[in-house]
């Protein structure tokens, strides 16, 4: 057993080459996120715990066993953020930025809850999320719904499936939850304990169940499409059917409830059966009540989060391979090892975005040559002392079998632009 010290249970690091494919995946959002007029806005990793207790509701999973919480040596009550709506809501807020709407709004990184880590469950994860505060019509919900449905076409990922409800009104659904209450009072010993414990605080997580042995009695449970009021009913179906004309198809999941209690209206969720239990890749919905909650006037918004990790599992298969560099630069020997260096400068101002390797670490040619090589580069160039003397360069092709040239050093950069295109 290893005596080095250990990162925390359910706490990863990123390492090469799996952080490629994250960076990749993260410039490939924000790109597209930035394409459809969304600013990114980056928010403290801790936040008072009051800025989640009183946003995501005393109630939920989250708030109740899932916080990192802790008292600071000032002895104030702080949370490592387990979401980023709530602090986003706080800092639009603090920052003054609902002046001018409708604001757009996306953010990324690393989350945290006290969960049992496991395959797609992790403590510390991340999300890449989207907010858009001040509009409250269906063509709003269908922008966001359909901007993930492109982003999974841009990922290749074909067999996402969109689950959809409408939560209705807060009056509708406040109507909803005293049938519901009532509905699974009357069948109380066939609660599980979780559900027991929901019945009086949020009998409407009960349909959020994943225990199978509740699974009939929910599927009994009266359905909340029946007690949605006309206003969210229109809603609900201009948005569906926008996202039908757009191509995006919807299964209507009545029981489809969200864990936090900020929700109204539409609620969605992207789920894919490919990862085991935790199939849920991304979620979101509609929260006009939440800015009013954190202190704010009333202003109607919606968002989503996306989970990365769960996201790159499912990239992963159909993944290209890291990124090799493209030209391996390295001395013959020790004492030209400088020469090394400075040509490797001078390529890459000659040819930015270009991947360039320099060789560290001394060793003999035969040794930088399998390093040359191991690095997957397409070229090697070397510097030998009739190189340096005479300001020349050996190009040395590592794949395929076109010979070794050699080449004055300051036609080098225009030699390798022919050669071979850029690095991806
Ligand atoms: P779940 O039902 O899986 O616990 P949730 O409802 O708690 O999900 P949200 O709060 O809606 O999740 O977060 C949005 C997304 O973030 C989830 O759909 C999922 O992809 C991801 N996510 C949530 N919790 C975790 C976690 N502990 N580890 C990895 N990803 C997570
Ligand atoms: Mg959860």
């Amino acid at each position: 057993m290893s005596s080095h010290l250990q990162a925390v249970r359910g706490m990863n690091d990123i390492v090469p080459p799996v952080s490629a494919a994250w960076r990749a995946f993260e410039d490939t959002v924000a790109a597209l996120l930035t394409s459809y007029g969304y600013g990114e806005i980056r928010m403290p990793l801790v936040e008072q715990s009051a800025v989640f207790k009183r946003s995501i509701g005393d109630a939920t999973d989250i708030v109740q066993k899932e916080m990192y919480t802790f008292d600071d040596r000032n002895g104030d009550s702080l949370t490592l953020r387990p979401e980023g709506t709530a602090s986003c809501v706080r800092a639009v807020l603090q920052n003054g930025l609902l002046q001018q709407l409708p604001l757009r709004l996306w953010y990324a990184g690393p989350m945290f809850r006290h969960e049992r880590p496991q395959r797609g469950r992790h403590r510390q994860f991340h999300q890449i999320g989207v907010e858009v505060f001040g509009a409250a019509g269906p063509d709003i919900d269908a922008e966001v719904v359909l901007m993930t449905a492109r982003l999974w076409r841009m990922l290749g990922l074909n067999n996402l499936r969109l689950e959809m409800n409408s939560l209705g009104s807060s009056e509708a659904r406040a109507r909803y939850r005293a049938v519901l209450t009532e509905y699974f009072r009357a069948h109380f010993d066939a609660l599980d304990e979780d559900s027991r414990d929901r019945l009086e605080r949020n009998p409407l997580r009960i349909l959020d169940s994943k225990n199978p042995v509740m699974r009939e009695l929910v599927a009994g449970a009266p359905s909340l499409a029946d007690h949605l009021d006309d206003e969210s009913r229109a809603h609900f179906d201009t948005l569906c059917t926008t996202l039908a004309a757009n191509g995006v198809e919807v299964t209507r999941n009545p029981r489809l409830v969200r864990g936090l209690d900020y929700y109204s209206k539409t609620v969605f969720e992207w789920t894919t059966t490919e990862l085991g239990a935790q199939g849920t890749v991304c979620a979101g919905g509609r929260y006009d009540g939440l800015v009013e909650v954190m202190g704010g006037k009333p202003t109607p918004a919606i968002g989503f989060a996306m989970g990365v990790e769960r996201l790159l599992e499912l990239c992963a298969a159909g993944q290209r391979p890291a990124s090799a560099p493209a030209v391996y630069v390295s001395a013959t020997g020790e004492a030209l090892d400088g020469h090394a260096v400075s040509l490797a400068e001078t390529l890459r101002s000659a040819l930015p975005g270009w991947s360039i390797l320099l060789h560290v670490g001394g060793g003999s040619l035969k040794s930088r040559m399998k390093k040359a090589d191991k690095s997957g580069a397409a070229v090697a160039l070397l510097l030998g002392e009739d190189e340096v003397a005479a300001g020349n360069v050996t190009l040395k092709p590592l794949r395929g079998d076109s010979p070794q040239a050699v080449h004055p050093q300051h036609k080098v950069a225009e030699v390798l632009a022919a050669l071979c295109p850029p690095a991806p």
